[in-house]
């Protein structure tokens, strides 16, 4: 008798369904005569992202020591939309409140999903001092930890669980590919992905040097340079306005700094080369790798992180409305940009 792969048998419930995302080969964008690249598809988890699995990490481990108890505690965190989703189904699934604070990037639809799963959802004003979204959102954590019957904080920037989680994601391109791929870019934003995927790196003595994608007017790496100050980021997901504590020195090979436009760009090549509709975090790592295509060695195999689909972004990344707002242009739609002709 054969025996079956674990991602083809049922998965006894929804959470049980996170993880072994398809490796897809993006020979359209990335034509492999030069180095060949396979795309982890994490937005093809249940709850949309690669967010979903920190999710899982921390709550059935707070479930097993019994920091959370159904019917009783409520998860609160301060979150862009991805993990709030993330939270927002499993909590639903065990009984768990929730409390998502957000600020006003993120996009009513992702609101409406964490709603729709039953989570309140509170929306904070910039920080006076620094003019940032994120310190208010751990402000208001804060205040809800003290003042909530029940309350539990995952603190997704300094959870070591969320950082275990990764391990998997690695495991798997590994495991999808003849051999441990020689490059990985992803998206840097709390960081879980980078250490998770950079430990499994080091763990199992593997040869794959990794890229971390950050973003322009992000603090992830170091205090950013003077012309990046004024850049204000209008695409969540990767990027950070506090250095993120999970971080450790070293973890990335390489880092790349994209900018929002930047970002656009990336994901409309995605969409117009590949079909793949991807969020902004993904239209940076697929910038990433095409400015660093001359610094790749002939043959290389490369592995992206794509974190989470583009349906989340469609009054953003793919309005053109939005993006001439935004940013003042539009991405070109010829070159580089434009559909393979036949
Ligand atoms: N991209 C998207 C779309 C995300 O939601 C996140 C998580 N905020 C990231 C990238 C960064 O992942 P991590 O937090 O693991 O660094």
């Amino acid at each position: 008798m054969t025996s079956i792969p674990a991602y083809r048998r049922p998965a006894p419930d929804v959470a049980a369904s996170i993880g072994d995302t398809p490796l897809v080969a993006l020979d359209r964008l990335f034509p492999p005569d030069r180095f060949r690249v396979h795309a982890k598809m994490e937005g093809l988890n249940p709850g949309g992202s690669v967010k979903d699995r920190t999710a899982r990490s921390i709550i059935e481990h707070a479930l097993a020591t019994g920091d959370l108890v159904p019917g009783f505690s409520t998860v609160v965190e301060s979150t862009s939309g991805n993990l709030g989703i993330a939270l927002a189904q499993l909590c639903n699934l065990h009984g768990l409140g929730l409390v998502c604070v957000t600020d006003a990037r993120a996009t009513r639809q992702n609101v409406a999903v964490m709603r729709a799963y039953g989570a309140r959802v509170e929306c904070v004003e910039r920080d006076s001092a620094s003019g940032e979204y994120l310190p208010a959102r751990i402000a208001r954590v804060r205040h809800l930890l003290a003042t909530l019957p029940g309350a539990y904080w995952p603190d997704q920037y300094a959870n070591e669980l969320g950082a275990l989680a990764h391990h998997t994601t690695m495991r798997e391109i590994c495991e999808a590919l003849p051999l441990p791929p020689d490059h990985l870019f992803l998206a840097a934003g709390t960081t879980g992905t980078l250490r998770g995927c950079a430990e499994y790196v080091r763990d199992h003595g593997l040869p794959t040097r990794i890229t971390a994608v950050d973003a322009v007017g992000s603090v992830i790496f170091g205090p950013t340079e003077p012309w990046e100050r004024h850049h204000r980021r209008a695409v969540p997901g990767h990027g950070a306005a506090l250095a993120p504590p999970l971080l450790r020195p070293g973890l990335a090979d390489r880092v790349v700094k994209v900018t929002d436009f930047e970002s656009v760009e990336g994901c409309r090549a995605l969409l117009a080369r590949e079909s793949v509709l991807a969020g902004g975090s993904s239209g940076a790592v697929v910038t990433a790798l095409r400015r660093s295509a001359d610094l790749l060695e002939p043959g290389a195999s490369v592995a992206v992180i794509l974190p989470d689909r583009g349906e989340r972004y469609l009054d953003t990344v793919y309005r053109d409305s939005w993006v001439q707002a935004t940013f003042g242009r539009l991405p070109s739609v010829d070159g580089d940009n434009a559909p393979p002709r036949s």
